[in-house]
């Protein structure tokens, strides 16, 4: 935002030190009793002599005790039309009247720590106003519209995970004298997966050419959030039906270990290879143990998994 709205003299003095690695920010936004209603946070920024005084909490921001500055989202005005009440502000974390502590347990993000801030009469300069007064549910908003798309990222790099995990189970496990991957019960279940996980990656990529061109952005942002979908149909199918919802199963399925992951991934979108790049299957009609499948090699397994083969299949 600060990049996108703010003057040069606040690039210099703020972005330059972050771009640089010696500063940390953060983005100041959520309240205890308000989150998703960016038109109903409460703190308030009031018109002094220079500048404005903060006053108010904050909740959930990421950084709050460890960062050099915030860019605050405050209210300035109190127009009938909420939307245009709100103005974002460059505040310093070293000012006074800014006390924050870090929220303690979380059930995951643990790559990051949050924290609650409290404003008291807290000054910020004129200067450090980002864009126009009012103006900043606007900017928020545009802003948003690129963080969910990213974040629906997320969600596609916890899918693809699922499905190679899955895929990569069915193939070793042996029941009844053979791979489970040779029951259609199990083929219908990868396949409701790979689906799933399909869709949501053409969607999300669409969203972001859409974000991108800012062509009616809002709509396809909102969009994006279907590779939860994606992950959801990665985890729940596969334990589920190969062990018939038995929770011990679960436990043991080589999925799982991507759930906690959920909320701190940083793996990049990877996807298996198509079925058809997979080595030949060998067909016969003999008895169950000449059907059983020939174990891939570890340069099969190895192609499988690289990124690069998931950029080749980007869809345009
Ligand atoms: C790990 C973590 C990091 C965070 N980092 C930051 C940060 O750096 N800076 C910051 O400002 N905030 C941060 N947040 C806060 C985050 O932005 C809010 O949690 C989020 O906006 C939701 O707000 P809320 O928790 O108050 O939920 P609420 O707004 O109370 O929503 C509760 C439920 O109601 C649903 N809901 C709300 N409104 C609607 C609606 N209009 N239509 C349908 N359903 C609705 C929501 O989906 C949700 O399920 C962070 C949160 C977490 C958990």
């Amino acid at each position: 935002m600060v990049e996108d709205y703010g003057t040069e003299a606040q690039k210099e003095e703020y972005l330059r030190p972050v771009a640089e690695n010696d500063q940390l920010s953060g983005l100041a936004v959520s309240e205890p009793q308000t989150g998703s209603d960016l038109a109903g946070m409460t703190t308030k920024a009031e018109k002094v002599e220079g500048g404005y005084e903060l006053t108010g909490e904050k909740y959930w921001v990421g950084n709050a005790v460890e960062a050099d500055w915030l860019t605050v989202y405050a209210k300035t005005g109190e127009s009938d039309d909420r939307y245009s009440n709100y103005t974002l502000f460059i505040v310093e974390t070293d000012s006074d009247g800014y006390e924050a502590e870090h929220i303690p347990e979380k059930m995951g993000m643990r790559a990051s720590k949050q924290g609650h801030i409290v404003f008291e009469d807290c000054f910020v300069p004129e200067e450090n106003v980002v864009g126009s007064e009012g103006g900043g549910f606007y900017v928020l908003a545009d802003f948003f519209n690129h963080g969910r798309v990213i974040v629906g990222g997320h969600g596609l790099g916890l899918a693809a995970a699922a499905v190679e995990e899955a895929e990569a189970f069915i193939d070793e496990r042996e029941a009844f004298d053979r791979t489970i991957d040779e029951f259609q019960a199990v083929q219908h279940t990868i396949s409701d997966m790979r689906i799933g996980f399909e869709s949501a990656r053409a969607l999300n990529w669409r969203a972001c050419e859409k974000v991108a061109d800012n062509d009616d952005a809002g709509y396809w942002a909102s969009g994006g959030f279907d590779s939860e979908e994606a992950a959801r149909a990665g985890w729940e199918n596969l334990p589920r039906r190969t062990h018939s919802g038995d929770l011990r199963g679960r436990e043991r399925h080589p999925a799982q270990p991507h759930l906690p992951a959920v909320a701190v991934s940083r793996r990049g979108v990877r996807a298996p290879q198509p079925a058809a790049a997979a080595p030949p299957r060998p067909r016969t009609r003999a008895g169950p143990r000449a059907r059983r499948r020939r174990p891939r090699t570890a340069e099969a397994r190895t192609t499988r998994r690289t990124p690069a083969d998931e950029s080749a299949k980007t869809p345009g």
